[in-house]
């Protein structure tokens, strides 16, 4: 895999022009290899405050049809940033980390717990076991709840997916909405216009 600076050119103006129309602080611009890693192309981006990068793959500049369709993949990402998606992710997920830790100490702690399975010590085995059975369905019920909250975000923008499936098997297996929820919410406005 390898990383080389966006060749200058119409697609660098481009990208450069719309990060800078979202003071997006874009310092530095590669292309890499994406073949080798899978056909699903797309573009990411890294670094902290001012210091930002943008990653684009190959492939995404081979399957799109012109410039526009290319940076319109990447003002989806960019949007992603713009609305503090990102961030919220990242907090979200310390915070779910801390409160799991919370939830093992409790269920390590409660003598009650222990002895409603039968147990009259409290092994450390056993502890992670009854942690595992009681916080699982917990477990269910809040990756549902982020799917809900990144599928919302997906809402906020565009974005490229595929397949027709059943809303609520949707709903609870895909963190982005399939193609033709999608659409159905492009033309959305329309039809409260109409
Ligand atoms: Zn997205």
């Amino acid at each position: 895999m390898c990383l080389m600076r966006l060749p200058d050119g119409e697609l660098r103006l481009k990208i450069e022009k719309l990060a800078s129309s979202l003071q997006f602080p874009l310092n530095k611009l590669f292309v890499v290899d994406g073949s080798t890693r899978s056909s699903h192309s797309n573009a990411y981006m890294y670094g902290f405050c001012k210091n930002k990068r943008i990653v684009l793959y190959d492939t995404l500049i081979q399957q799109c049809k012109d410039e526009e369709e290319i940076v319109a993949v990447i003002a989806h990402e960019l949007g992603h940033w713009k609305l503090n998606h990102t961030m919220f992710t990242f907090v979200a997920v310390q915070i779910l980390s801390f409160s799991q830790f919370g939830g093992y100490t409790l269920v390590r702690n409660s003598k009650d717990l222990f002895q409603s399975f039968g147990f009259d010590t409290q092994p450390v085995l056993i502890g992670l076991f009854l942690f595992q059975h009681t916080v699982m369905p917990l477990q269910r019920v809040v990756s549902f709840a982020l799917n809900l909250v990144s599928r919302a975000f997906e809402f906020q923008e565009e974005n490229l997916s595929a397949m027709n499936t059943d809303p609520w098997y949707s709903a609870y297996h895909y963190s982005h909405p399939p193609l033709v929820e999608r659409l159905a919410a492009i033309d959305e406005p329309d039809k409260k216009t109409d």
